[in-house]
């Protein structure tokens, strides 16, 4: 199907709802920030920037690497938490975001990449989300595998019942507090726990696809990044590591691998019983990778993988490839 792909349209026009909705986004950047200064409780304040933190969890430990990558395996009891911290991010359905961003992955950096980094930040942060798909891309989403979302009912549900759970989670919960329980005036409370807070879960989860032009490497400083060192020699450049092993748990989508919030609270989920399988590498298994992708003149993200697997494979005397890149 991809093949009819190169016939078809790569033409995006504009989601005015979309695109209405980050001017608005912007535009309450600024009045929330009077409102911080000038009239809000600190409680307020503190408690806004608290649901921005679970919303993105939900995002980040839930839609990107448990979802998206199927980079541990969790309990239902954590599916249905991080369900909740999805929901309350306000960035649409987890289907949705999980077939967008594997799209995102397969076509990495060309015209059927919704979040195109060559096509400059603005694009990969702004500009993609404010757009509908092309003929090209919805041909090649056909080809997304979803059967493991339509197989688990804690996606589906919230797929499901979507609108009524976003009026309740998203946004009556989160800006009731605020007035319910310490007083604060209700003009405050959906400007600082409504506006606000969906305004920077925003702009933080639309990072995930615009972190490589900012902190990845760019094609005229290194090699492109398939054939080069850069995780081998130093951990940083990690948001280049994660296209090429998108599997490894603890590709911090903001920050240094390993050391992110997201990654330790996954850590302490498995510490309580309900992450298991996590799935990492490490720097003996890069080299292997490394060696063996001159040698079989592989790509280092197939080599990775491959490796991975094998390891598995004798640790688990189990042999289940995922496929969920
Ligand atoms: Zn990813």
């Amino acid at each position: 199907m991809v093949s009819d792909t190169k016939t078809l349209s790569t033409k995006r026009e504009i989601n005015w709802f979309k695109a209405l909705i980050q001017l608005q986004a912007a535009f309450v950047l600024v009045v929330g920030l009077h409102v911080c200064i000038f009239q809000a409780q600190w409680k307020t304040i503190f408690f806004g920037l608290i649901v921005v933190l679970i919303g993105n969890l939900g995002v980040t430990a839930g839609a990107h690497r448990l979802w998206a990558h199927h980079s541990y395996e969790a309990s239902t009891k954590l599916k249905i938490f991080l369900m909740i911290c999805h929901t309350l991010s306000g960035t649409g359905s987890i289907y949705s975001w999980v077939k967008l961003h594997r799209l995102h992955h397969k076509h990495f950096g060309t015209d059927l990449d919704p979040f195109n980094p060559n096509r400059g930040l603005y694009y990969a942060h702004v500009k993609g989300y404010c757009l509908h798909l092309s003929e090209a891309q919805e041909n090649a989403m056909k080809d997304i595998d979803d059967t493991d979302l339509k197989n688990d009912s804690v996606v589906m549900f919230q797929y499901k019942y979507y609108w009524f759970l976003f009026v309740i989670i998203t946004l009556l919960l989160p800006v009731n507090a605020p007035a319910e329980y310490w007083g604060e005036s209700i003009i405050n409370a959906v400007t600082i726990a409504g506006f606000v807070r969906l305004s920077l879960i925003f702009q933080t989860c639309m990072l995930i696809h615009s972190a490589t032009k900012c902190l990845g490497l760019s094609p005229g400083e290194k090699f492109p990044s398939d054939t080069n060192l850069v995780f081998l020699f130093n951990k940083t450049h990690w948001i280049s590591y994660h296209y090429l092993a998108p599997w490894d748990f603890q590709t911090g989508e903001y920050g240094k691998y390993g050391h992110d919030c997201t990654t330790i609270f996954i850590k302490v989920c498995e510490a309580l019983g309900c992450a298991t399988d996590l799935k990492t590498v490490d720097s003996k298994t890069v080299r292997t990778a490394l060696v063996k992708s001159v040698d079989e003149k592989k790509s280092i993200a197939s080599c990775l993988y491959d490796l991975h697997m094998e390891e598995k494979r004798i640790k688990d005397n189990i042999f289940r490839p995922s496929k969920y890149f």
